[in-house]
């Protein structure tokens, strides 16, 4: 698994530095942008297997940068893994809102980096393998009340609407329906879908479930499919509970 595109949008020297040295010592290909607008266009030329995103960067901020990527074709799936100091909590959560896989926070260890980067980049691995075995589990249509799930081209509709989940929403929705009826822990979800050497926490999980209620919810509100269970988990509900 060598060889793979790491890009870098980041503005601090020695943080570029860093990345770049320790990244390249592993086996990886590293570019780095130094201010948002070339770290976008960059990025944008589709040929990276993963991005570190700055948030504070000149030209354009990581958030708006991790956006545009979610929005475009070639960057859609690309794994993301936000950098950001210490005192911007707020602005973590917003990343992964905005479709980041994940963060560091700096100052960082070099092997904790590394091994965030590696497992970002297993887990799209993973999930590119899944996608190509759908067929063999079973078929890749799931209906679940007005929801409709296509694993193989991974889109989700509600009644005629498609809905733009992120890859992770997408596999959070996936599964609680797969496993209607049964409380999902959250770390069990956290180990099937981030993977088992994530390194976050478990919030992690409910910032994304947050975000996949609002996308799928009726316009009154309704209707919510993924209920919480309290200090456990989520669920969905088997199809014909109410
Ligand atoms: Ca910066």
């Amino acid at each position: 698994m060598t060889n793979q595109r790491v890009l870098a949008i980041e503005d601090e020297l020695h943080i570029q530095e860093l990345l770049k040295y320790n990244l390249e010592k592993n086996g990886f290909q590293v570019s780095v942008a130094e201010n948002g607008l070339e770290g976008l266009n960059e990025a944008l030329t589709g040929k990276y297997d993963i991005i570190l995103l700055d948030l504070m960067l000149p030209g354009m901020d990581g958030l708006e940068i991790c956006r545009r990527l979610r929005a475009d074709k070639r960057t859609k799936k690309t794994p993301i893994i936000m950098l950001t100091a210490k005192s911007e909590e707020f602005d973590k959560v917003l990343g992964l809102e905005l479709g980041a896989d994940d963060y560091i926070t700096k100052p960082f260890s070099v092997k904790e980096m590394v091994a965030r980067v590696r497992a970002a980049l297993r887990r799209y691995e993973d999930d590119i393998e899944v996608h190509e075995n759908a067929e063999a589990q079973g078929g890749p249509i799931i209906s679940y009340r007005d929801i409709t799930i296509d694993k193989e081209k991974y889109e989700v509709r509600k009644g005629d609407e498609k809905l733009s989940l992120t890859l992770k929403e997408f596999e959070l929705l996936k599964m609680l329906i797969e496993n209607q009826g049964k409380v999902l822990t959250r770390d069990l979800l956290l180990d099937k879908i981030w993977g088992y050497d994530y390194l976050g926490e478990t919030r992690t999980v409910d910032v994304h479930i947050r975000h996949l209620r609002q996308k799928i919810k009726d316009e009154d509100g309704s209707n919510q499919i993924i209920e919480t269970i309290r200090g456990v988990g989520y669920k969905a509900a088997a199809e014909g509970d109410k």
